[in-house]
């Protein structure tokens, strides 16, 4: 649950008005990353890597108070997120975690682009890129989130841009705050960024915290394998919607299934308040 602080006074932070559930029925656009908005128009923008980083950290509860319209995009990851997530810890909860497993294969595809869900007893993300560009080609990756890897394979995968895209963008007043900083930027002959890559294949990877972002809007984390083919968050949401619309293609679940992320990060007692 996101709240716009910046928007009310501080005894009023739990008004429906400011509240924006990170839910993806709430998703506004899908343009430059995932906005949500509440029945009041009251708008978050760029949720998806904070997102990530809550799934990939095993957290199911948060409150998100935040002061301005949209998430910081820190250096382009998840990395900084799950940082200050270890900073701070985590409490337990006394009710038991609820997960969507899926139990048909549910798939959706527009422009040469797919995504699909199906049954599998874990969670599991593929992806396979393919851009006509020699630096990034063609790519794929597989992440068993069982393996509690997010930290170190997919968490510090950078989104990323190529330069005629960003200097559209700032002509048009967007991206103002972009830079060679918070994203890996590529033009032509290849990636402007001094410091180079990450990974090798730091863009599919990023593909990959994306889509566990946006999947994550869907309230709970989800047992069942993702595949994306040139996918983006917009793809992302019309399977979250085709997967609800079909009653028989998944089900609540306790999560007694094998090999399900949990979380590593510090125990601390719970706030109040
Ligand atoms: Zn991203």
């Amino acid at each position: 649950m996101f709240r716009r602080v910046d928007l009310c006074a501080p005894a009023d932070v739990n008004n429906d008005a400011v509240r924006v559930p990170a839910h993806y029925e709430n998703v506004s656009s899908t343009q430059l990353g995932s906005t949500l908005r509440n029945e009041a128009g009251v708008t978050v923008a760029t949720v998806e890597h904070l997102m990530s980083a809550f799934s990939g950290c095993g957290i199911d509860n948060a409150l998100v108070d935040i002061d301005g319209p949209e998430l910081p995009v820190l250096d382009g990851s998840a990395a900084p997120f799950v940082m200050l997530l270890e900073c701070a810890g985590i409490a337990k909860l006394p009710v038991p975690r609820r997960f969507i497993r899926v139990l048909e294969t549910v798939r959706v595809e527009e422009e040469g682009k797919s995504a699909s869900l199906s049954p599998c007893d874990g969670a599991v993300f593929g992806f396979e890129i393919d851009f006509d560009c020699a630096v990034i080609g063609r790519q794929s990756y597989l992440y068993d989130a069982g393996t509690q890897a997010y930290k170190t394979e997919i968490a510090p995968a950078r989104t990323f841009g190529f330069l005629h895209e960003v200097e559209h963008l700032q002509s048009v007043g967007l991206a103002r705050g972009g830079s060679l900083q918070n994203a890996v930027v590529l033009d032509g002959n290849g990636v402007l960024n001094t410091e180079g890559l990450r990974f090798e294949d730091e863009f599919v990877r990023h593909k990959i915290l994306d889509a566990i972002g946006d999947l994550y809007l869907s309230g709970a984390r989800i047992i069942g394998r993702f595949d994306g083919y040139r996918a983006g968050h917009g793809l992302h949401y019309k399977l979250l919607q085709a997967l609800f619309a079909n009653p028989v293609a998944w089900e609540y679940s306790d999560g007694l299934a094998p090999a399900l992320p949990v979380s590593t990060l510090p125990l601390r007692r719970a706030a109040r308040g």
